[in-house]
């Protein structure tokens, strides 16, 4: 579940305004569980009690209710009168888009009962947040940037397909893949995807891109180059295969990435990781991600909601040194009044003695996503739980409204 809100400041909520808004929003096919309710329960009332809207919600000390937008039909809309001057309206929706649209519309129809709404609500709300998230919290982490989405972007499966080809075997003095054998690399990922990366790279100058003609039988290297027009004429030679005796026209045909020589550094740091981890929490929706392997006391830096996600990444062994300053900096953001979310991500499994309270572990880059996706849905939850008080009294009728009069 995703949320969005907002609040309305007025000198006071009264019944009377409460009642043009709940009709105003019935009347748009909007279905609230407090109107429904009071139709329903008319059958119980009293005759000689005022039975309209604005009397019910003027006698009521306390208003809430849930409605049913039109358009959206799994979403819900919560309207709570926070005290007498703020009425909080917070909208669930499966999706923050699906949120989003449906606070849009909602405003409408409020606008016309209400005139215009002044700025200050839930946008402001979560803009101000990611404000300060990239004033404050990313130079203080000494990251980089300001939480905005790189220009590499895209190629964010460049570091790991880099990484993975440092495990390839060795072919004439360099780290090897045949295309034939690209699955290996990222059994995950489709192969046209994995080619256009590979070959980004190659422009990149990280990898080299070879055509090579094959043994068929033993899988020797006869004949290989970077130019595919001299490995075409290589095949046309009227030569038989030294290994098996075919013709060397008859054995495979393949194009081969080998790692460049420039490469070697590129994969020696964890900017891999921190590079799949910013891709990941994007994918999932997260706005602000800041990242700089090494410079500080974290590898990166995330703002979601009103939570701020801290990581480590590394391939090394983790030291108990680096869950205690992921902890201390977790402490010192929590005590500027943000819900923090410490995370250790590595791609072996962690000793007992390095794993401490309140430190998510992730031991094996493939369950990053599954990890990512519990951090962020906890936070959502937090987030609503501050938004609206645990136990709401919806549909505003006093027990005395039921019961005879003398
Ligand atoms: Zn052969």
């Amino acid at each position: 579940m995703f949320t969005d809100y907002f609040d309305i400041k007025r000198p006071k909520w009264d019944g009377e305004t409460l009642a043009a808004l709940q009709k105003r929003l019935e009347e748009s096919g909007y279905q609230g569980l407090t109107g429904e309710f009071h139709a329903l329960i008319r059958r119980y009332v009293n005759a000689d009690v005022d039975r309209s809207p604005a009397a019910i919600l003027t006698r009521a000390d306390e208003y809430a209710d849930v409605l049913i937008p039109p358009a959206h039909p799994h979403a819900r809309i919560i309207v709570h009168r926070q005290n007498p001057e703020v009425l909080r309206i917070v909208v669930a929706g499966r999706s923050q888009h699906e949120a989003r649209m449906v606070q849009t519309a909602l405003k409408l129809h409020l606008e016309t009962v209400l005139g215009r709404l002044s700025e200050g609500g839930g946008d402001d709300h979560g803009r101000s947040t990611l404000n300060r998230f990239r004033r404050e919290v990313v130079p203080a982490l000494r990251l980089q940037g300001n939480g905005e989405r790189g220009p590499d972007g895209r190629f964010s499966l460049g570091p790991q397909l880099l990484r993975a080809m440092r495990r390839q075997p060795v072919v004439r003095g360099r780290p090897t893949v045949l295309v034939s054998h690209l699955a290996t690399l990222a059994p995950d990922k489709p192969s046209e995807q994995v080619r256009d990366v590979l070959e980004h790279l190659v422009t990149q100058g990280a990898l080299e891109r070879w055509h090579v003609v094959i043994c068929r039988e033993g899988g020797q290297w006869l004949g290989s180059s970077p130019n595919a027009e001299e490995m075409r004429a290589f095949s046309a030679l009227k030569m038989d295969c030294p290994h098996c005796g075919r013709r060397v026209s008859e054995e495979q045909s393949e194009v081969a990435y080998r790692l460049g020589e420039q490469a070697e550094t590129r994969v020696n740091d964890n900017r891999w990781m921190c590079d799949i981890i910013e891709a990941a929490l994007r994918k999932m929706g997260v706005e602000a991600v800041a990242v700089h392997p090494g410079a500080g006391p974290v590898d990166g830096a995330a703002c979601y909601q009103d939570a701020v996600i801290l990581f480590r990444a590394t391939d090394e062994p983790v030291e108990m040194g680096d869950v205690k300053r992921l902890q201390e900096q977790g402490r010192q953001l929590e005590g500027e009044g943000w819900r923090v979310f410490p995370l250790i991500v590595s791609d072996r499994p962690i000793g007992a003695d390095t794993k401490a309270a309140g430190v998510t572990v992730v031991e094996s880059m493939a369950a990053l996503d599954g990890v990512l996706d519990q951090i962020l849905r906890t936070a959502r939850e937090a987030s609503l739980n501050a938004l609206l008080p645990t136990h709401l009294r919806l549909a505003a009728i006093a027990l005395i409204d039921l019961l005879p009069s003398d």
